[in-house]
């Protein structure tokens, strides 16, 4: 398996065969309403449209690249994942996969928690009123000063990641007067992406606690001793961009299997079991992933038999969807900028934007569609290979797609699936300009994140 496939990629480098894309979709028009947000759909004239307003509008008013995002279409998903995991189980959207203030409402108000990994995170949730108590931190190495804000914020839950970080907590809560909920993260040995999970006996990752050798079980002990810490649950985040539920079946089991050794071992039986997140979504058309309610039926069916055949009270479950909320809701907009055929290979396609936007191609070997969306075509297809503005022959942001042949300077492109690590990761590369995130909902536009410009540039670098 090769390293870039892994782990937030979208698929295992052996799964599919080498060049699946060889043969060009029916209709080039046509948009997959797989992997476009709900409200996406081609006018009458060809112009696409989402909430109502035109991506030709759309690039004049707010310039490209953009991320587009339709909040109508982030919205129903999250209230989706809320209504099927219903009032006996928590649903925390991971921050990481994209968070602004904006989003941080929406959630709110959509009755969802809030995952967060760092001090900026925590900073952005509470600025938009998050309630601290929905609020849980992560993090393999949070730094002292963000524990201590977290606890002092009163976070709904702290998740634990090293023996270190345990007693760090602990005196902090302590010197703070506090008792702070905490989860424990183990790793359970299931390493699960995309259409495959892989049990391993041994760890070899920076995240969690290890189950096997006793060292979970060791953790729970120390953190069942220390006053400044009230232990709720165990927590496991196996993997990303998940397809396959057999992964959270092996992943449950191991978990209720530490929880029924510590009701043996200590006379409690812990309240919560979090499942993390790495849900998959559809990036291309041949990804088929479940529908939450399908998921939330599924995990509560493994938990609630696991725990049956250990006799053990069902934990209340958390998950923590990132990519499965936000992933499917923006599109990248981008202008084309030059179409350059290499004779017998393909034609590279160059937008204004690239590897600073969308380094998942790069990082991940993710695999992305695009459309011509600032008007329809008849013309043949042809084979591309979009490509950003970037001093790297890697800047790749789709690698293999089918564009109508008349493709041309001036024309607007889309790439679908862009709401989840694409802005978050966005960098400065180049010193180029990271794009605004536009949000989109009944007929109106109103920029969430704006465009950074040449003076935040300057503003950071004092000379
Ligand atoms: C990244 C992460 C998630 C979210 O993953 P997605 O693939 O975006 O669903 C959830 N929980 C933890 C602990 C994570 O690290």
């Amino acid at each position: 398996m090769s390293r870039s496939a892994h782990p937030a990629g979208p698929r295992h480098a052996d799964v599919l065969p080498e060049g699946h894309y060889s043969a060009p979709p029916a209709d080039l028009n046509a948009l997959d309403p797989k992997v476009w947000a709900q409200t996406v759909e081609r006018g009458e004239d060809g112009v696409v449209t989402v909430g109502g307003i035109g991506v030709t509008q759309l690039a004049e008013e707010y310039g490209t690249p953009a991320y587009v995002l339709d909040e109508a279409d982030f919205r129903a998903r999250a209230r989706a994942w809320r209504t099927a995991f219903g009032t006996d189980a928590d649903v925390f959207y991971a921050g990481k996969a994209f968070l602004s203030r904006a989003v941080v409402r929406w959630l709110n108000e959509e009755g969802l928690n809030l995952d967060v990994c760092s001090g900026g995170e925590l900073a952005t949730a509470l600025s938009a009123g998050m309630p601290a108590d929905r609020i849980a931190f992560h993090g393999n190495n949070k730094s002292p000063e963000e524990i201590e804000r977290a606890v002092h914020a009163g976070v709904g839950r702290i998740v634990l990641d090293s023996f270190q970080e345990i007693v760090r907590v602990a005196h902090i809560a302590q010197s703070l007067g506090k008792r702070q909920r905490v989860q424990i993260r183990i790793t359970v040995g299931v390493e699960a992406h995309t259409h495959e999970f892989i049990a391993t006996a041994h760890e070899d990752q920076k995240f969690g606690i290890p189950l096997a050798g006793g060292h979970a079980a060791e953790a729970v002990r120390r953190a069942l001793q220390l006053d400044g810490l009230e232990l709720i649950g165990i927590h496991s985040h196996i993997g990303s961009q998940i397809f396959d539920m057999s992964g959270f079946e092996v992943a449950a089991h191991r978990v209720v299997g530490l929880l029924k050794d510590i009701r043996d071992e200590h006379g409690i039986e812990l309240p919560e079991i979090d499942l993390g997140g790495g849900l998959g979504i559809a990036y291309t058309s041949d990804d088929d992933p479940r529908e939450p309610h399908e998921i939330a039926k599924a995990l509560t069916e493994i938990v609630t038999r696991e725990c049956e055949s250990a006799k053990l009270r069902t934990p209340r479950i958390s998950v923590e969807p990132g990519r499965a909320i936000v992933g499917p809701t923006a599109f990248t907009l981008y202008e084309v900028g030059t179409v350059k055929p290499l004779d017998g290979l393909r034609t590279y396609v160059s937008v204004d934007g690239g590897m600073s936007d969308n380094i998942r191609t790069a990082l991940y070997d993710a695999e992305y569609t695009v459309a011509l969306v600032s008007r329809a075509s008849d013309a043949e297809p042809m084979l591309v290979r979009v490509v950003g503005k970037h001093c790297e022959s890697g800047d790749i942001v789709v690698k293999d797609a089918f564009l109508p042949g008349d493709l041309a300077p001036g024309d607007l492109i889309a790439v679908p699936a862009t709401g989840a690590y694409c802005r978050s990761m966005a960098s400065n590369y180049n010193h180029v300009l990271r794009p605004p995130v536009v949000a989109v909902r009944e007929g109106e536009a109103r920029v969430v994140v704006r465009r950074e410009t040449e003076e935040d540039l300057l503003r950071l670098d004092v000379g």
